[in-house]
C-alpha cells in the first residue's frame, strides 16, 4: 500500500512528533543501533533532525519514509549512537586559555617535564615566570620538587600547578621572588611543606598558593578566552562530550565563551557556575540561575568547603592513611560564610553548588541547604554539591529528602587509583558512591573536574563500571554500576542538574540534536577495554563538532 508522507505522518501514533508546522527532515541517520536514554523508547534504529533538533526517532521503516528531496541521509552501519555526553564539573575555559600559554606538564617522568620546562624557558625573557600545568605527583616517580625544578630552570622562576588545582611545586628562585623561606609560616588555610629538615620542598598547598599571584603577570586577553574556550570545546568534542558545566567560571570566562559561540567556534554547550567572588555583580545586574540560550547559560553559584581528594586535602573526619599529624585535609570556609553566601543568592533565584568532598565538608554544607530551604523554602532549588566525594549514609539520607544532586568525579577511581591509598581501601567503598547514590534515588551526573582527569565519557564508564584503576587493582567493588546506568548519568543526569532535561540529555522529539556516534558498542565491549572504545563523531545540534 502506498501511502502519501502527510498521511504517514497523520498515522504515526506510537511516535512522538516536534509540534513543527512543517516537518522537513534536514538529516536523517538510519541503520543505527541508537541507545536514546529515554524510558518512552530506549532502542531506536534511525533518527530524523530539523532545524538542530530531533524531530522524530524510530526504526528506519518508520523514519526513511519522512525524507524529502532535500533530506540528507545517513546510514550508520549499525554503529552505536548515545545523546551527546555532559561533563558536569569542569573547568574549561580557563584551561583552554592555560592550553595556549603554559607548558603541559601530563608526562610520567620527571626528566620529560624538565626538558620540556628547560625549552620553554629558554624562550622566555629573563625574569619572566615559566609556568606549568596539569602535572599529577602520582604520576611521576616521585613527586617533582624544587631541587628537581631548579636543575632544569634554575634562572627564571617556575610555577607548576597540579592538575587537582589547588596545589602548585614551584622552584627556589620562585619561592626567593615571593620572599618564602624555611622560616616562613604556613597561612590559614595552606601550607608550604618541608622536608624532614625542615627545609621547603617547594610543594604549595591551597591558600599558600596566593603569594606568588602577584608576582606573575597573569593577564590573558579578551581574545585569549575566545581562543581558549574554543581551543578545549574542540579537545572535549573529540570526547563525544556536546555539554560542559564550567564549575567555577570568572567574568572573563562568560564573555570568552559568549565570544567563541558568536564567532561560530564554540563547539560544546556551557553552563556557567559563577564564582561566589563574583555574583554581586550579576545579582546587580537582574541575573540569576537559567539566563542565557542553549548555548551559553548561566549556573549556579560555586564556593568551596574544603580542599580536593587528588591533592589530599579534602577535610574528613578520620585522618589521612600514611600522612603525619593526623592530618585530616583543610577548610576552606566557615559554616557563617557559607550560609552568608547562600542566604544572599537562594533569595536572588541561584542554583547553589558548593564544593565538599570530605565528610565533614558535606555535612557542613548540608547545614547550611537544610538552613536557607526552611528560612526561604523554595521549590525544585537542585542544591549541588560538586564533587560529594565521601558522604556517610545519613548525609545520604538528607540528600535524598532534599533534592540534593551530588556531582562526584566519575575517572577518578581508574585516573587516580595511585592517591587511592591515602584514604584506605574501607573509606573507598564510600568514595564516589554511585551505587548507594542511585539506589537512593538521586541523579548524580558525571564529572571530570578537567584538568584534574580527563574529560573522557568512556574513561568514566570504564571507572564507575570496574572500580578498577589503571595498574588493576580494585577500589570499592560494592559502587559498581551498570553500562545503561553510566550512559544516563553522563546524559540525561547531567541535562538534570542544569534544569536542562526538557532541551537535551536524550534522543528525543524537540530536544536539541547532540549526539555521539561511537566505533564499537559499549554495552557489548569488554568493560576493562571501555577506555579505548573511540569516539567517530559527535554532533552537536545537528552539525558535526567533530569527526574522526
Ligand atoms: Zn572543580
Amino acid at each position: 500500500m502506498h501511502t502519501s508522507r502527510r498521511d504517514f505522518i497523520a498515522g504515526l501514533g506510537a511516535l512522538a512528533l516536534m509540534p513543527y508546522a512543517r516537518l522537513e527532515a534536514d538529516l536523517i541517520f538510519y541503520n543505527g543501533n541508537i541507545f536514546t536514554v529515554s524510558d518512552k523508547l530506549p532502542h531506536a534504529q534511525a533518527v530524523a533532525i530539523s532545524n538542530g533538533r530531533f524531530f522524530a526517532v524510530g526504526s528506519n521503516d518508520e523514519i526513511l519514509p519522512l525524507a524529502t528531496a532535500s533530506t540528507r541521509k545517513i546510514d550508520l552501519g549499525w554503529k552505536t549512537v548515545l545523546p551527546g555526553f555532559n561533563d558536569a564539573h569542569s573547568h574549561p575555559c580557563i584551561s583552554g586559555v592555560d592550553h595556549l600559554r603554559m607548558v603541559a606538564c601530563d608526562k610520567d617522568s620527571i626528566e620529560a617535564i624538565q626538558a620540556a620546562l628547560r625549552e620553554r624557558a629558554q624562550k622566555t625573557a629573563p625574569g619572566q615566570w615559566v609556568l606549568g600545568f596539569l602535572y599529577d605527583d602520582g604520576k611521576t616517580p616521585h613527586p617533582i620538587n624544587r631541587h628537581d625544578l631548579d636543575a632544569a630552570v634554575p634562572g627564571h622562576p617556575v610555577l607548576i600547578h597540579h592538575r587537582g588545582g589547588h596545589t602548585v611545586f614551584v622552584n627556589s628562585l620562585a619561592l626567593k621572588t615571593a620572599g618564602v623561606d624555611d622560616s616562613t609560616p604556613d597561612p590559614t588555610g595552606g601550607r608550604f611543606e618541608r622536608d624532614s629538615s625542615g627545609h621547603l620542598t617547594g610543594f604549595v598547598g591551597d591558600a599558600a598558593v596566593r603569594v606568588f599571584d602577584k608576582f606573575i603577570e597573569d593577564n590573558p586577553t579578551r581574545d585569549d578566552y575566545r581562543k581558549g574556550a574554543a581551543l578545549i570545546s574542540r579537545m572535549f568534542a573529540a570526547r563525544g562530550v556536546t555539554s560542559a558545566c564550567d564549575a567555577d567560571c570568572d567574568p572573563e570566562g562568560v564573555q570568552g565563551y559568549q565570544d567563541a559561540r558568536d564567532a561560530g567556534e564554540l563547539r560544546f554547550r556551557v553552563y556557567a557556575h559563577i564564582g561566589a567572588r563574583f555574583v554581586d555583580r550579576y545579582i546587580a545586574a537582574g541575573i540569576h540561575t537559567g539566563f542565557g540560550d542553549d548555548w551559553v547559560r548561566v549556573g549556579g553559584v560555586k564556593q568551596y568547603a574544603d580542599g580536593s581528594i587528588s591533592e589530599r586535602t579534602a577535610w574528613l573526619s578520620q585522618p589521612y592513611i600514611g600522612i603525619s599529624n593526623n592530618y585530616v585535609g583543610l577548610q576552606l570556609s566557615t559554616r557563617e560564610q557559607l550560609l552568608e553566601t547562600a542566604r544572599k543568592v537562594h533569595a536572588a533565584g541561584w542554583q547553589l553548588a558548593t564544593h565538599a568532598n570530605g565528610d565533614l565538608a558535606i555535612d557542613r554544607i548540608l547545614d547550611v541547604y537544610e538552613q536557607v530551604q526552611r528560612e526561604m523554602p523554595r521549590r525544585d532549588p537542585r542544591f549541588r554539591i560538586e564533587h560529594c566525594t565521601l558522604p556517610t549514609d545519613s548525609a545520604i539520607q538528607r540528600m535524598r529528602t532534599l533534592g540534593v544532586i551530588p556531582v562526584p568525579f566519575s575517572a577518578y577511581v581508574y585516573f587516580h587509583g595511585d592517591v587511592m591509598h591515602f584514604y584506605g581501601e574501607q573509606r573507598t567503598e564510600r568514595m564516589f558512591p554511585m551505587r548507594s547514590y542511585l539506589d537512593a534515588g538521586l541523579r548524580p551526573p558525571d564529572s571530570s573536574d578537567y584538568t584534574a582527569s580527563p574529560s573522557d565519557p568512556m574513561m568514566w564508564m570504564q571507572s564507575q563500571v570496574t572500580r578498577t584503576d589503571m595498574k588493576g587493582n580494585v577500589w570499592g567493588a560494592n559502587q559498581r554500576i551498570t553500562i545503561e546506568e553510566a550512559v544516563r548519568c553522563g546524559t540525561a543526569n547531567g541535562a538534570y542538574a542544569s534544569f536542562e532535561e526538557n532541551t537535551k540529555g536524550s534522543i528525543e522529539p524537540g530536544k536539541l540534536a547532540d549526539l555521539v556516534v561511537l566505533g564499537q558498542d559499549p554495552f557489548k565491549a569488554d568493560a576493562s577495554s571501555l577506555v579505548k572504545i573511540p569516539v567517530e563523531r559527535t554532533m552537536l545540534g545537528g552539525k558535526w563538532s567533530y569527526e574522526s
